[in-house]
């Protein structure tokens, strides 16, 4: 695996696997490596012949100053969990080569990013997809692989790959969890023991509540109840819990093909996401 920081060495490289005929794999992730990104470079090196991995803590996605400086940062340990993955090219840019002087573009999907995270986090969407399109752009990848984990972030790159007619392949890849059923997270570091423990409440109860919404328990009723349980296990604020389309992200009343419930929620000063299908 080599690391590469700047776009020239990284054209140059991808430009020789293409006129050799090779597919090409990006996973873009912020670091902070654990295996939920892991299962994507599996699901990269089974589908394509190079895979590219870029690092990058992207400044445009982050609505709070607070949350961009505590994100953890571990390019070196990053590199080491990498090694036996069989990954071509670490791409790790700083954020002069991804936004360089005079940088005044920005991609922005409408309507999706308007509900759940999009709704709480002010131009969040909008850091994601400049960023992304610019890192299938400068990778020329011919496939790239996305968490479920990121569900909504999955559809507004769905979008705008589309839209733009950029020729890649996306594919979505299942959330990756702890044992006690925790979806793994880079921010799952910042909790304390105490919060840890209680952490798992959050899948476990949209778990009980698609469930009981699923044999036909009103949507509403479930939800609520879910809510308060959150609370009392240690959640300080539910940020929204709702069912929608898994495609659209339209609001559901009643369960339908595709539905899916999202969560976001606050413990211990950690915002930590989920979603499942219903
Ligand atoms: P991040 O480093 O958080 O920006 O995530 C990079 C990629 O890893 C995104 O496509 C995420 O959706 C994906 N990802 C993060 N956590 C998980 C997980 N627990 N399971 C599967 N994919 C994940």
């Amino acid at each position: 695996m080599r690391t590469i920081r700047d776009l020239p060495a990284l054209r140059a490289r991808v430009h020789d696997w293409k006129e050799a005929g090779e597919s090409v794999g990006l996973v873009p992730t912020m670091g902070a490596l654990h295996a939920g990104h892991l299962a994507l470079v599996q699901a990269a090196r089974a589908a394509c012949d190079r895979v590219i991995v870029t690092l990058f803590v992207n400044p445009r996605q982050f609505d709070r100053p607070e949350d961009l400086a505590r994100y953890p940062r571990t390019e070196e340990g990053d590199a080491t969990l990498l090694q036996p993955h069989g990954v071509d090219v670490l791409f790790a840019p700083d954020a002069a080569t991804v936004y360089p002087p005079g940088f005044a573009t920005s991609v922005s999907v409408a309507g999706l990013p308007d509900v759940l995270c999009g709704a709480h986090r002010p131009g969040h969407f909008d850091g994601v997809a400049t960023v992304v399109t610019k890192l299938l752009l400068m990778t020329g990848a011919t496939s790239a692989f996305f968490g479920e984990k990121d569900w909504q972030q999955l559809q507004v790159i769905r979008r705008l790959v589309a839209d733009l007619n950029i020729p890649v392949r996306i594919t979505g890849c299942p959330t990756v969890r702890e044992r006690d059923g925790l979806a793994l997270s880079s921010r799952n570091q910042r909790l304390g023991p105490p919060e840890r423990l209680a952490a798992p409440a959050l899948h476990r109860e949209m778990a009980t509540a698609a469930g009981a919404i699923a044999r036909g328990a009103g949507v509403g009723d479930s939800l609520a109840a879910a809510r308060s349980r959150l609370i009392t296990a240690g959640f300080s604020q539910v940020e929204y819990l709702e069912l929608r389309a898994g495609d659209t992200l339209a609001l559901l009343e009643a369960p339908a093909a595709g539905a899916r419930l999202f969560a976001a929620a606050w413990i211990g000063g950690v915002r930590l996401i989920d979603n499942i299908a219903v």
